[in-house]
Parts: structure tokens; C-alpha cells; sequence
């Protein structure tokens, strides 16, 4: 087979050059296959008329018209005129930068066109302005009826691109299906060949859509290349790095079990089931948790940690912000404290000499259990034998850091943790290559929080009924608003909320930001936990993983300026005691439909799945794990804010088959194996061949 075509530079294409060359990168890629991938976006039909008055201003049509006259104008930049007629009512043809000479060529004066075009209308005088096409009545044969449209760049016309892949096409050879015929049969798909030359063929705008067979078998590949390539990854990790076996003989998880003041949730059983019996075996972990905020995870990672020390290892946990990270500090070192385990806090404030002190007792295996933000990924981190790294909040963290600290060369385990629920969908397409297992279940006796929407114009009522909250002893976060992603903005929003409040309710009231030194933050946050402040104004610092169980009010200023998976977080920071929880959301004036929307789902619902799955469908994937950071890969084809359903079926299905093939030829060197390459090239995931080799 000769794929050799497919894979030439896209300047081999007439058309691909000059200043155009780089426009056509940027728009399609480098590639001729590229031209391929690169869709119709709509089609625009014509629609045959005899006069213009059956059309509407807007309207595509098709019509036949006699030539009466030109009227050229002095001015090139000036409209070039063609009067025209339909045997009764006048039309104009209209030219801007028109070339006289090429015009009377085209438009004889006495003949009779085809025009195909759009209709306007200027003071009842029907126009078309640069016809689409023209014809002469012996060349109807050749009549266009519609026009396939495709994503375009400034500098790039339709025509442009129609021209590329036109010869692009031309090009593609025919070659064996990657796609099992049985899979192939089942959903009747076309092989790849035809799904290309339909999907760029549509006739109508039903083949447009996902749900067409032809392009649903295109995002399916897709997605089978992405998994393919993740899970060839996965194997290749798992032979490379043969893994550890952390059995333990269950004593200290034994201990810390009975030290807990609480018995662990079915839900938290059966995940610690599951990590422990892939902790046990041979192989290395790569596990993701999933749980709602308010799930408890931490104890869940607590638990496997201390499986790891009990099987002679080591432990770390590295948590995306500074208070996280001492907040686990603080409940972990408490607790394992009991059982003669030594845990420590390592973050970018350990300094001099309680650094290096740090950094020899890792070495030396003293320390059992590290707990730090990105301080404990750097290479002058030792450990003596670390088994297991778990990634608290891993949204927060790229598929870099997750891997980075998997290859610190000790064949670690890897926990992953979020309380970002993810759709299943994008689940799999962020970790593909891991295996999941969710937190289904909160601790029993939580009450739902309650959420109310209220304008801002009420804020002094909301204030007042503070001052009744705080005389029944309520502990409240106030969250102000992001302003346009500036952090010099947003302190000063949160400052003047903190004046403002502090004139009224006095020394009770705290304020914590980002742009605080950490030792200030500390002081701050303590004193919330410990009492004194009962008000605590933040900005989004408090977003993630902050637990302080007696906080029951939660207000977010300027709610609607937050991302959906923001704001559940943020209320996932109260109702985390056995307290009615409330969440008041107040809106400022510049509500839009999709902000009102994403308040209403909040109301709504507390769950977290569904709030994401909502998310999904408002903002498109990219943004649903509420960072950009989260590596969230772009697919061409498939459209998740589009079809959220069928591409999360798609996926799905892609996940099974790629983990099938892994299992049956995990070198591609089967029947398959040269069709299975051909897709990853075809998708750029050439990088994933080099797995395939032994
Ligand atoms: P998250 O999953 O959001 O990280 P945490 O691990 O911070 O949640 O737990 C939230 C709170 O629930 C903590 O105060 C924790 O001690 C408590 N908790 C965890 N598991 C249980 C349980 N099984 N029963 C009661 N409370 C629990
Ligand atoms: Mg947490």
C-alpha cells in the first residue's frame, strides 16, 4: 500500500505558496492528510427560481437572466453594475474592484445567463453581488447546486481551500481497515476511504452532522488513535518499569482504622479495596480516584500511603497550593503521629537548614511520608525507596508533573486524586491510560446545602441577615470574583469587601489571597479554624481541597463570572460538618444567558456529575476542567460541546478497542499491526510507534 502521498508536505498541493503558505499551516497543517482532516463546516444549497420575487433578501438561488447593460464605474473601489432581467423585474449583478474588460467577456450584453448567487435587496432592487458562479445555458450539466463550506482563515477563501483538497483527495489511496469488520458492521460504517470522500461530499446538511455514519466513523478514528496511543504508552511503562508488589501485612491501615473517629463509607471500602489489590500487585499502579468534593478522599489516600510504609516504602503527596498542603500536613502528621510513623511537610518555604535535614532524612528512609506542592518534583528531592505518589486535585496538575513523579526511578505507584468530577468522557480522554475508580457516596448524615441566587442590589439585605447568622454562630467564606483574570484587580475586590465588612462586623472579619506571603496566609486560615475570625473574605485561593468542616455559609460575589466546576468547588468548601450548609450566589448586572444558565443548574443540583456534564454542554470540553492546564486534548472531528452523548460513546468504544488491541498485539506486529500505524500517523501520533518496538 502506498500511503507515501498522504504523508507529503501540504506545499506539494498547487495553491500551498507564497504568502498563502503559512496561512494554510496555521489553518490545516503540514500535512496533504491534513487537507483531508480538515471538514466542512456547512453547505450552502441554491435554490432554482424562474423570478426574483419568489426569493427572500439572504436567499442562495439559482436563476436564469438576460443581459441588458453594463453601467462601470469611474472609481475601481465604486460598484461595477449589470443590469439584468428575469423577463419581468430587473436585477443587479454588482462588482466591486471590477475588471472592465473580463465583466463584458462574461456578461455580453443580449445573452443569457445561469447566475448562481445571493440575494440582497437595497430599496426593493434585488442584487446579487459577485455571483457564486456563472453559466451559459448550454452548460447547465455543469450547474452547481450547492457549495461546501469549510473553516476558513483572513487570506483564505472557500475556493482556496476547495482546491487543496480537491487535490488532496485525489490523492488518497486505498488501504486495509484498522477497524475491526465485525465493530465495522455493527455500526455500519463505511471503510476510510469512503467516509472521507462522503464527508466532504455532503448532500445535505444531515451529513454535516456527528450523527452521520461517515464522519461518526472519522471521530471514532479519532479517538482510537488517541487511545491507542495513551495505551501503548501505558504498556510500555508497565515493561519498562516492572513495578513493586506492596502487600503489607495490613497492621498500621489496622490501626489507623480504629484511630479514625469515623468508619469509612462502602464507597471508601471498596475503592481502598481496589488500590490495595493493585498496590499488591507486580505491576506498577496507575490509578485515578474520583470523588465529589466532600467524598473523602484524603482518608483514601491516607490509607494507601500507610499500605505503602507497612510493605517497607516510602509515601508522597503533592497537592497543588501551599494551604492544601498544610492543611493535609496537619491531619496526616496527627494521625499517623499515633502509629510511631513519621510524616513530614516539604514545600518551597522549608529552607536552609530544615531543608537539607528534610532531604537527608528522605534519603536515608527516616521519613515514611512526604507531603508538599511541586517542591517534593524537583530533582534534588531523594528519596531511599519511594512507593507510592499520590496527586492530590491532579486537574490542577498537567500529565507532565503526573509523570514526572511516576519516573523519579522507583517504579512508583501512581494515585491519582480529583474532586473535579469528570464526565466519563473526558475522563477518558485526559486518562485513558489509567484505571479509575470512584468515590460514588458522601459520609452519611450531610445535609444538602442549600443554594440561593440573589442580585447584588441586595447585597446590605444579605449583610444584615449575616449579622443573624453570626449570632448563631456561623462560620462564613466570602469569595470575590475574579475581574479579567487580573490578580491586581481581584485583590483590590477582595480589599474593598474586606474595608467594607471590617467596618461592620470588626476584628471577626479575615482576608486571604494569593499575593499574601505564606506565613500570613497561615496566620489567617488558623484563625479561622481556631475561632477568632468568623469571616473569612477570599479570593479563589480558597478554591480547592480547603476543608474546615465548621463552615456552613458560603457567599460568591460576582457568581456568574465563575466557570460552573469553580463554583461547585467553592461550595464544596462548606456542608462538610453535619450542619445545613447555604451558598448564597450573587449576580451583578451584567448577568448573560449562560452565566443565568450555569446559576439556575447550580440551584438546581449539588451533583457534582451533573453540573459537569452540564458544563460540558455550555462551555465545550476545553474549559469543563475549569484550568486549561489540564491537558485536555484537542479533537478535530469529534465535537464534545456539539454531541456530548455520541462522542462520549465514541470514546468509550475507542477505549475498549484500543485496550483490546494492546492486550492481543502489544507490538502492532499482527495483521493489524501495519493499519493500526497508518492511523496513529494519520492522527500525529507517530511518537506512540516508538513503543511498539521491543
Ligand atoms: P475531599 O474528597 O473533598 O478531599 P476530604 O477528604 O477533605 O474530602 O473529607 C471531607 C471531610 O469528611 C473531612 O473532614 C473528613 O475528615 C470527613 N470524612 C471523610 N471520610 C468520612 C467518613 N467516612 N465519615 C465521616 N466523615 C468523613
Ligand atoms: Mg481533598
Amino acid at each position: 500500500m502506498n500511503t507515501i502521498p498522504l504523508f507529503a508536505s501540504l506545499d506539494t498541493l498547487s495553491g500551498v505558496d507564497g504568502r498563502r503558505k503559512k496561512l494554510f499551516y496555521r489553518l490545516i497543517g503540514d500535512r496533504v492528510v491534513d487537507a483531508l482532516l480538515h471538514l466542512p463546516t456547512n453547505l450552502v444549497q441554491y435554490r432554482p427560481i424562474q423570478s426574483i420575487n419568489e426569493a427572500q433578501a439572504g436567499e442562495n438561488v439559482i436563476i436564469e437572466l438576460d443581459i441588458i447593460s453594463h453601467v462601470p464605474n469611474a472609481y475601481r473601489t465604486k460598484p461595477y453594475k449589470i443590469i439584468c432581467t428575469d423577463g419581468k423585474n430587473m436585477v443587479e449583478l454588482v462588482y466591486f474592484n471590477a475588471i472592465k474588460p473580463y465583466l463584458l467577456k462574461l456578461y455580453p450584453v443580449g445573452a443569457r445567463k445561469i447566475i448562481i448567487g445571493k440575494i440582497d435587496r437595497y430599496l426593493s432592487q434585488a442584487t446579487i453581488a459577485h455571483p457564486d458562479a456563472v453559466f451559459d445555458k448550454e452548460h447547465k450539466s455543469h450547474l452547481i447546486t450547492h457549495e461546501v463550506i469549510y473553516p476558513l482563515t483572513t487570506g483564505i477563501t472557500n475556493k482556496c481551500v476547495q482546491r487543496v483538497i480537491d487535490q488532496a483527495l485525489l490523492r488518497l489511496p486505498n488501504f486495509p481497515d484498522w477497524v475491526d469488520v465485525d465493530t465495522r458492521q455493527h455500526h455500519d460504517w463505511p471503510s476510510w476511504r469512503e467516509a472521507i470522500l462522503a464527508t466532504h461530499a455532503p448532500k445535505s446538511t444531515n451529513d454535516l452532522s456527528l450523527h452521520s455514519k461517515f464522519r461518526q466513523r472519522l471521530a471514532f478514528d479519532e479517538f482510537f488513535s488517541h487511545q491507542l496511543g495513551l495505551q501503548l504508552a501505558r504498556q510500555h511503562q508497565l515493561r519498562a518499569q516492572p513495578g513493586i508488589a506492596q502487600a503489607g501485612n495490613g497492621q498500621l491501615v489496622q490501626r489507623l482504622l480504629t484511630e479514625l473517629p469515623f468508619d469509612l463509607t462502602e464507597a471508601q471500602k471498596q475503592v481502598v479495596d481496589e488500590i490495595f489489590q493493585d498496590m499488591a500487585a507486580p505491576h506498577s499502579m496507575s490509578r485515578l480516584i474520583q470523588g465529589d468534593v466532600g467524598s473523602g478522599k484524603t482518608v483514601v489516600a491516607l490509607l494507601a500511603m500507610l499500605k505503602s510504609v507497612e510493605s517497607g516504602y516510602q509515601a508522597a503527596i503533592l497537592a497543588p497550593t501551599d494551604i492544601l498542603a498544610r492543611q493535609h500536613a496537619t491531619t496526616i502528621v496527627e494521625l499517623v503521629g499515633k502509629l510511631g510513623i513519621k510524616a513530614v511537610l516539604l514545600t518551597a518555604r522549608e529552607k536552609g537548614k530544615a531543608r537539607t535535614k528534610i532531604l537527608e532524612q528522605l534519603n536515608s528512609g527516616e521519613i515514611d511520608i512526604l507531603i508538599g506542592t511541586h517542591a517534593i518534583i524537583q530533582s534534588t528531592v531523594d528519596f531511599k525507596n519511594l512507593g507510592l505518589a499520590v496527586i492530590d486535585e491532579q486537574h490542577r496538575f498537567g500529565v507532565e508533573q503526573r509523570l514526572q513523579l511516576s519516573t523519579k526511578g522507583y517504579n512508583t505507584d501512581v494515585l491519582a486524586m480529583t474532586a473535579t468530577p469528570i464526565p466519563r468522557t473526558l475522563q477518558l480522554a485526559n486518562y485513558g491510560d489509567m484505571d479509575v475508580s470512584i468515590i460514588a457516596q458522601k459520609p452519611a448524615g450531610r445535609l444538602p446545602i442549600q443554594t440561593k441566587v440573589i442580585s447584588h442590589n441586595r447585597l446590605d439585605e444579605i449583610v444584615d441577615g449575616l449579622k443573624r447568622m453570626l449570632a448563631e454562630g456561623a462560620k462564613i467564606f466570602w469569595v470575590c470574583p475574579l475581574v479579567k483574570e487580573s490578580e491586581a484587580l481581584d485583590l483590590s475586590a477582595a480589599e474593598e469587601r474586606f474595608t467594607h465588612l471590617q467596618g461592620i462586623f470588626g476584628t471577626r472579619v479575615g482576608l486571604v489571597h494569593g499575593q499574601m506571603k505564606p506565613q500570613e496566609k497561615d496566620v489567617v486560615m488558623d484563625c479561622f479554624i481556631n475561632q477568632s475570625i468568623d469571616i473569612l473574605i477570599a479570593t479563589t485561593v480558597i478554591e480547592v481541597g480547603v476543608n474546615v468542616p465548621a463552615a456552613t455559609i458560603m457567599i460568591i460575589e460576582h457568581a456568574e463570572r465563575f466557570g460552573l466546576a469553580q463554583l461547585h468547588q467553592l461550595r464544596g468548601r462548606i456542608g462538610r460538618g453535619n450542619q445545613q450548609g447555604t451558598c448564597i450566589l450573587v449576580y451583578g448586572k451584567q448577568l448573560t444567558q449562560v452565566g443565568k444558565k450555569r446559576l439556575e443548574i447550580m440551584r438546581e443540583t449539588s451533583d457534582g456529575f451533573k453540573i459537569a456534564e452540564a458544563d460540558l454542554q455550555l462551555r465545550g470540553s476545553g474549559d469543563v476542567l475549569g484550568t486549561r492546564q489540564s491537558g485536555m486534548p484537542g479533537f478535530k472531528i469529534a465535537d464534545f460541546a456539539e454531541y456530548p452523548e455520541l462522542c462520549s460513546k465514541l470514546l468509550s468504544l475507542a477505549n475498549k478497542e484500543a485496550r483490546r488491541v494492546c492486550q492481543e498485539d502489544p507490538y502492532l506486529k499482527g495483521p493489524k499491526g501495519e493499519a493500526l500505524a497508518l492511523l496513529l500517523r494519520i492522527f500525529g501520533r507517530d511518537e506512540a510507534m516508538k513503543y511498539t518496538r521491543s
